[in-house]
């Protein structure tokens, strides 16, 4: 099954590197959406369905921590995986989002493999896998 992604990164370099690994990673991607910030992803969730949000942190508009916040207060939404994918990899940063609903983290610069597995992880224990 084809998975349907929403990058959400005010970079747009990193919106397509990010792009570009998923589509490498063999992972088989249907539709690719992209965000310059977190309203403007919320936008696109209104209209479009998605398996995974991968989400910068320090956006313009509203930042990733606020976008997280309001992704897992929508009941429609509780389902879908958010992954955070920063540069900010402190630890009470990496708690904070991951108390606040994010079900993985990805410190950049990160490598293809690393995007791959962290997102391989997260989307087996949100479809009941167990290990
Ligand atoms: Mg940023």
């Amino acid at each position: 099954m084809a998975l349907d992604v929403l990058i959400v990164d005010d970079s747009p370099a990193m919106r397509s590197f990010i792009g570009r690994v998923l589509d490498l990673s063999g992972m088989e991607i249907g539709e690719r959406l992209e965000a310059g910030h977190g309203a403007e992803a919320l936008e696109i969730l209104n209209k479009s369905w998605v398996d995974v949000i991968l989400t910068d942190i320090n956006m313009p508009v509203m930042n990733g921590e606020e976008f997280l916040t309001a992704v897992c207060a929508r009941g429609d939404l509780r389902t879908v995986p958010v992954v955070v994918v920063s540069t900010d990899s402190t630890g009470s940063r990496m708690e904070r989002m991951l108390s606040l609903g994010a079900k993985g983290y990805v410190k950049k610069p990160f490598s293809p493999e690393l995007l791959r597995e962290e997102l391989e992880r997260v989307l087996e224990v949100s479809h009941g896998g167990n290990e």
